[in-house]
């Protein structure tokens, strides 16, 4: 009865996002699963538009599994060093990419579990990866999914991979990929860390959070 209720509310907290964002994808620029792969590791603790700047050029360079395995570190933490974290940006590339080369032809594989067993990679960029390069569905996430799945209501979780599971119950399949990049979108706009604009938010009705907001305030 309860998961009922979470799937109910969901499907209309989707209705309104969808009309907010309409058909949002990554902002990340990309040709290819590697080079969304490479984007995706790159845009920790970084944003987009900054990951976009630097790949233009890294893309040009690079353009295989095989170039990135066997690129010297120092010069490859140069080109992604506005990205911040380089070193270990760059150790991860080059490592995942050996693996690319040695087990999937240098291919990037089309599959979580295959994902996961390349070095550095977690289930967030593993479901980016699948969802936006591949339209495998998958559920992504990140910090914004994290928090306003907590402020909603629609999970009591609070370990990223549980809250995948949680919401992969309630949330249509069909709907996986947009329902966690409206997540992310709303996050940066309106469901602002530490200053949730409330009074502007068109699912407050539907939010655990706004509810008792609305309550207290109105
Ligand atoms: S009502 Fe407030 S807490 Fe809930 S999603 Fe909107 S901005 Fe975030």
């Amino acid at each position: 009865m309860q998961k009922k209720n979470y799937q109910k509310r969901v499907i209309e907290i989707i209705d309104i996002l969808e009309k907010e964002y309409s058909d949002a994808r990554t902002a990340l620029t990309f040709r290819s699963p590697l080079e969304l792969l490479v984007s995706t590791v790159l845009s920790a603790q970084c944003t987009d538009e900054r990951v976009n700047k630097v790949t233009r050029d890294l893309f040009r360079k690079y353009r295989s599994a095989k170039d990135y395995a066997q690129v010297d570190l120092a010069e490859l933490e140069e080109y992604i060093r506005p990205t911040g974290f380089f070193r270990n940006k760059a150790k991860s590339i080059k490592s995942f990419s050996a693996t690319l080369v040695e087990r999937f032809n240098g291919e990037v594989p089309a599959s979580l579990g295959d994902l996961l067993s390349l070095p550095g990679i977690g289930r967030k960029t593993a479901n980016v990866v699948l969802s936006e390069a591949f339209g495998i569905p998958g559920v992504v996430v990140d910090t914004h999914v994290l928090r306003l799945t907590k402020l909603i209501g629609l999970s009591k979780n609070t370990d990223p991979t549980k809250v995948e599971f949680d919401l992969m119950e309630i949330v249509p399949k069909e709907k996986w990929r947009l329902f966690s990049n409206h997540l992310i979108l709303h996050g940066r706009a309106i469901c602002i860390a530490r200053r949730p604009r409330h009074q502007d938010c068109k699912i407050v009705d539907l939010c655990e959070e706004g509810i008792r907001w609305k309550k207290e305030n109105l």
